[in-house]
């Protein structure tokens, strides 16, 4: 079955994903958090609703993996784009590579958990092709080359388009070329989570390979909803998100409050817009993975365009920034173990 990407509504440029005839929007729905695993539940209508008024607003790629939910997210999506031939409008992003046991998952990318892996992934999604199929994680107990290889071969055999690695340095990605193409690599960035800008991002704009940015508002930090007193509820993982406690969460909470007098009094527009935007403005070929769950939570899409942060901008964005974070911390609380805890 061929998949043609229609013209979006998002009044944007797509972004070509290098070495492939793949295009996808620069602002991508992830769904994680649709999952409801560490994000305290999942209402499933509701998160429909979200994926289809994501792709109703021309976002074309949408991200999601098995360990979400386990298996949930990845069923949502596939039941959200059944519905109305959703499914030739979009890329589907999934990953492979991290394993579960009652609950707790570990790295597993290991030949015959892929092969096994992409079936599942196939079924839960109702579709014959995976458009960009990722490896969720490094897995320090099997070679690269192993996992290269049986990702090669899923390519060879029609299975999946374009092949992508997640949280890979640049020295594993290298080591993964030598044996199967790179086409995407996605790792955490946004405004407040800037390590890639030092490995990762050079390499790939030096080597022409797409970026996906995870955690595009660094978990709903910069969506500007959030304030000392917000709390959250169940298994969220940002009740152990460092940045969410004190006395961080408040070096955090004042950068995003000079944000948005920014972004208001330049652009008319709100932290949120300005979060966004940056990615679009910041490097070509880059992805940002959006994780809204709930459809009204899209509604900033509208206030994307026609604007744009130039370098001056840039500059005076990360002097507020250094400014306001005297603590800063990145998002290393959230990779899962090499193996289950004995
Ligand atoms: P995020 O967009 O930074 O945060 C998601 C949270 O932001 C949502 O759960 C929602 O939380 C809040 N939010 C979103 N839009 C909002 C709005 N308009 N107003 C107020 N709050 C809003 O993204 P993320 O889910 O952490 O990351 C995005 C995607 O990247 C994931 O879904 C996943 O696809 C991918 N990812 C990949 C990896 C990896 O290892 N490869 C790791 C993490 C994420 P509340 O409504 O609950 O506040």
């Amino acid at each position: 079955m061929a998949h043609q990407i229609e013209t979006p509504q998002m009044n944007m440029e797509l972004v070509d994903i290098p070495g492939t005839s793949l295009k996808a929007s620069p602002i991508a729905l992830g769904t994680w958090a649709i999952g409801g695993w560490m994000w305290g539940g999942t209402d499933e209508a509701e998160a429909i609703r979200t994926i289809h008024e994501a792709v109703d607003r021309g976002i074309t790629l949408i991200d999601t993996a098995p360990v979400y939910g386990f298996g949930r997210s990845e069923q949502i999506v596939g039941k959200a784009l059944a519905e109305g031939a959703r499914r030739k409008r979009v890329l589907i992003a999934t990953k492979v590579g991290l394993d579960w046991k009652d609950g707790q998952p570990f790295r597993n990318a290991g030949s015959a958990r892929i092969h096994k892996e992409i079936e599942d992934s196939l079924r839960r999604l109702r579709t014959d092709v995976i458009d960009l199929y990722q490896v969720h994680w490094p897995d320090p107990k099997v070679p690269i080359e192993e996992t290269a290889a049986a990702i090669a071969g899923l390519q060879r055999v029609g299975k999946i388009r374009a092949i992508g690695v997640s949280n890979f340095s640049p020295a594993q990605i290298e080591a993964f070329r030598k044996v199967a193409p790179v086409h995407a690599v996605q790792s955490p960035y946004n405004l407040f989570e800037r390590a890639i800008e030092d490995d990762v991002l050079p390499y790939c704009r030096d080597r022409n390979i797409a970026a996906l940015a995870y955690g595009a508002l660094c978990r709903g930090l910069l969506s500007g909803r959030m304030t000392e007193q917000t709390r959250f509820a169940g298994d969220d993982l940002r009740k152990r998100d460092p940045k969410f406690q004190a006395p961080r969460f408040a070096q955090y909470l004042r950068a995003i409050e000079r944000l948005d007098r920014f972004a208001q009094a330049n652009y008319g527009r709100r932290v949120i817009h300005l979060a966004l935007r940056w990615f679009i403005d910041r490097q070509d070929s880059m992805i940002a993975l959006w994780g809204a769950r709930r459809p009204d939570q899209l509604a900033p899409i509208a206030g994307l365009s026609g604007w744009h942060i130039d370098s001056s901008a840039m500059v005076e964005i990360d002097r507020i920034l250094s400014e306001s974070i005297v603590d800063a911390v990145g998002p290393e609380f959230m990779a899962p173990p090499d193996q289950l805890a004995a």
